[in-house]
């Protein structure tokens, strides 16, 4: 259990409350196009109105590197939020984020009310957890809640800078669910416990797959990545992704498997084309993949091997793409695993990013135990690191 201070632990009623959100959401011509991480942030924000806190809540969107962008202002959030909380949520355009506008908001609140701040990131003292943001962004409250998960692997202004000048802080309800979700998967799963990692590069799941090893039954590779340890493995991959440089660690974490006795599962057979396209024309290789080929997707007995191996399985946490799911016709890897996940009884759990979004789209979303709203931080977290803005929400 996430051993903070919860916001069922601290009085609201009639303070000033900034409230870090993620509505880091994908906007297209002004629209927003998924709204989950507003329908995440729900349940925090109408426990703070309830409890009659004045509510200030604030976001990154983007990456506006610290300039005003009107195409990544949080305006249409706040449209959105109102509807969503069937109130009014004030919005504070100021460039410069706590401005004339969000002062005079913050000053006129009332209990129960709720305004949402500029696009944190317009300044650019955010990223680099400057001292000055962080105090304007705190002078505008008397009290601190953290329930942006998707940002918690970053220590910017606005989420832990603050918080060295607010007490109390706590955290909220999504943050709390993602760490306990994820922590008691990593920490004490029941089991057998199956990790299944996919996505592009080895590299960038290096400390994922060493840290895992210590921990689960069997640890299943797809994707991009599986690439570099086929060809650990002797194999020709033709085109496919390779990191030659981590070949050598693709061997090592073979080897550490082999010791601790965990099943380390890799396709045995992949869907391959020529080109990088959808309408490629494509076959189903077995062994080594021909020069001018590219492995795309984890072939058919590969999606029955790992959907086996996922049957007895009483937790199971999952991270990336088996294959270029993007594409319809190298999505069937994808699809195969989100079905066996939808069909077995554990817990599953999918890390933020594009598993989260292939699980979704392919209408799996309610049969999984939990949906990470953050990619970059469960991924952090499943490294077994200590995420700054977790860390930083104890009260000081
Ligand atoms: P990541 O951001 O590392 O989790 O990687 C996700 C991306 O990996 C997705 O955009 C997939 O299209 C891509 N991907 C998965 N499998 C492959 C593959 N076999 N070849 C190239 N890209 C892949």
């Amino acid at each position: 259990m996430l051993n903070k201070k919860s916001i069922d632990d601290i009085q609201v009623k009639g303070k000033r409350v900034l409230v870090r959100c993620d509505f880091n959401v994908p906007l297209q011509d002004g629209k927003i196009t998924d709204e989950v991480r507003l329908t995440a942030a729900l349940p925090t924000l109408k426990k703070l109105i309830a409890d009659g806190g004045r509510l200030i809540l604030c976001s990154h969107l983007g990456k506006p590197k610290g300039e005003p962008k009107p195409e990544l202002s949080l305006a249409p959030v706040a449209e959105r939020l109102s509807e969503l909380l069937g109130q009014e949520v004030r919005f504070a355009a100021d460039p410069e984020v706590v401005g004339p506008n969000a002062k005079k908001a913050a000053a006129e609140l009332q209990d129960g009310e709720v305004m949402l701040l500029e696009n944190t990131r317009y300044r650019a003292e955010e990223t680099k957890n400057g001292e000055a943001f962080s105090k304007d962004l705190a002078s505008l409250a008397e009290v601190f809640v953290d329930d942006a998960f998707g940002t918690a692997h970053r220590a910017h202004c606005s989420n832990v800078g603050v918080t060295e000048f607010l007490s109390p802080c706590a955290v909220g309800y999504l943050m709390q669910k993602e760490i306990d979700f994820l922590g008691n998967a990593v920490n004490q799963p029941e089991r057998p416990f199956v990790a299944i990692l996919g996505g592009s590069k080895v590299s960038s799941k290096i400390s994922v797959i060493n840290n895992l090893l210590d921990k689960v039954d069997t640890l299943i590779i797809g994707g991009g990545m599986a690439y570099t340890f086929l060809k650990a493995q002797g194999k020709e991959v033709g085109t496919s992704l390779l990191e030659a440089d981590y070949i050598d660690y693709a061997k090592e974490m073979m080897e550490k498997a082999a010791a601790k006795q965990v099943e380390l599962l890799i396709p045995m057979d992949t869907v391959v084309a020529k080109e990088f396209a959808n309408d490629a024309p494509s076959r189903v290789a077995e062994g080594d993949i021909q020069p001018d080929e590219m492995g795309l997707d984890i072939g058919p007995k590969t999606r029955e091997r790992f959907a086996a191996a996922l049957k007895n399985a009483k937790t199971v946490v999952w991270n990336g793409p088996m294959g270029v799911f993007e594409m319809p016709n190298f999505a069937a890897g994808t699809i195969a695993v989100a079905k066996a996940l939808a069909e077995i009884s554990a817990t599953t759990i999918i890390g933020g990013g594009d598993s989260a979004a292939a699980v979704n789209q392919l209408g799996f979303g309610d049969k999984m135990t939990h949906i990470s709203t953050g990619g970059g931080a469960s991924l952090e977290f499943l490294e077994g690191k200590e995420l700054p803005g977790v860390a930083a929400a104890d009260d000081k």
